[in-house]
């Protein structure tokens, strides 16, 4: 966990003159967001002209807070600087001639505008397409060529009539854009619906406010409405020890005092966290804030962010050193969104190295192996004294 300094913002001379008050004030991180490149050739003080055709296509924006955990601003290989500053890498037509702006067919298996029903019993349901961040990464980036709106009362009526209607369905989950970039009147909306609805079991709300604004939950309105809705459960996106810090910690604190559980999901990203120390790193700064994580996904195939895709088996490789090195509770699930909207599925390191109608040869987390009768598990190998040894 990265212990922030007092004051820590004021070293940066654009916010030097800003007040305590102000800025742990999340609404305030929001309206000040840095929203150009040349904002960010100001603040960062380097020259980053190559890039400004990028925003033409793919909008930018980062919250104050967000930028501050930058160690050093001239080392553009920064995991934080790398998340929000636009490359020209994002629109080159050689790099992004693969890809879709919609690989899972979110648009397409979606019987009402802005809701996808991909599983029998879950839903997604997008209600912004505002972010107070825009990551790079983004597996919706489709959403920075339209407009930054929330969606009105009336479409949400359809999308929740829709499942008031489907009784299959047990979940849903509230994504975006950024559902927590709402104002608390708009969410009690949703969320006092979504509540009556006797066969939704389980609310899930997609978020990264908690890494990039953490101080939005520190709002005593958005507390009492996770308070007072039982069904909640948070998701939020850390991909880089960096981002863990103190205020984090308190937010997660204020999060988990109402009842709320806060999940994970990571994503693998090139030059970023595809490495097995900084996810073991990532995952330990996790459980040290009380985040448990959930899935570390394989970067989607989505138009724009082909350049942060890792070879796909980098992230069995990363879980296999996880496994024996990290406390269980830990570990994600390395999952893969399949294309067209096939569905997640995890990749797992291989455990069973071969397998007769006899036996089975597993290997464990260090490398040894074993053979077991696959009937009973009793141990067979050629060792049988020592066997008899350890039976007595
Ligand atoms: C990811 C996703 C879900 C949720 O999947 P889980 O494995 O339960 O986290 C549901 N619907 C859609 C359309 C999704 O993309």
């Amino acid at each position: 966990m990265i212990k922030l300094e007092k004051n820590y913002w004021k070293k940066f001379p654009i916010w030097k003159d800003v007040s305590r008050w102000d800025w742990e004030d999340w609404k305030w991180q929001i309206k000040n967001r840095i929203r150009s490149i040349s904002q960010l050739e100001e603040i960062l003080g380097i020259d980053l002209s190559s890039a400004k055709k990028v925003e033409k296509v793919f909008r930018t924006g980062t919250t104050p807070y967000y930028l501050s955990l930058v160690k050093d601003l001239s080392d553009l290989s920064n995991p934080i600087l790398k998340q929000i500053l636009p490359s020209c890498e994002e629109i080159d037509p050689q790099i992004q001639s693969e890809g879709s702006f919609d690989p899972f067919k979110e648009e397409i298996m979606s019987p009402v505008k802005g809701l996808t029903h991909r599983y029998p019993d879950r839903v997604l349901f997008r209600v912004t397409t505002f972010c107070s961040v825009y990551c790079r990464h983004c597996m919706r980036k489709r959403i920075f060529l339209e407009e930054e709106r929330a969606k009105k009362y009336e479409d949400y009526i359809k999308m929740i009539n829709y499942i008031r209607e489907n009784p299959a369905v047990k979940e849903v989950l509230i994504s975006g854009g950024d559902p927590l970039t709402l104002p608390n009147r708009k969410l009690e909306f949703i969320l006092e619906h979504l509540s009556k609805i006797e066969h939704v079991e389980i609310i899930r709300i997609g978020t990264r406010e908690l890494v990039v604004n953490p101080y939005r939950f520190f709002d005593d309105g958005l507390l009492e409405l996770l308070n007072r809705y039982d069904k909640l459960w948070i998701v939020t996106h850390f991909n880089h020890p960096d981002e863990v810090t103190d205020i984090v910690k308190k937010a997660v604190r204020n999060i988990l005092s109402t009842g709320t559980p806060v999940l994970n999901q990571a994503v693998l990203l090139k030059d970023i966290n595809d490495s097995p120390n900084t996810i073991e790193n990532l995952m330990r700064s996790l459980l040290h804030v009380k985040i448990k994580p959930y899935y570390l996904f394989y970067c989607d195939p989505t138009k724009g962010v082909l350049h942060f895709r890792t070879d796909i088996k980098k992230g069995v490789e990363i879980l296999e050193h996880l496994r024996g090195n990290l406390s269980g509770i830990g570990i994600p699930t390395y999952a893969v969104d399949l294309p067209g909207g096939l569905g997640k599925i995890p990749l797992t390191p291989e455990y069973v190295l071969e397998e007769t109608d006899e036996y089975i040869l597993l290997k464990s987390p260090y490398g040894k192996t074993v053979k077991i009768n696959r009937h009973n598990s009793d141990i067979i190998n050629n060792h049988t004294k020592k066997q008899e040894d350890l039976c007595l």
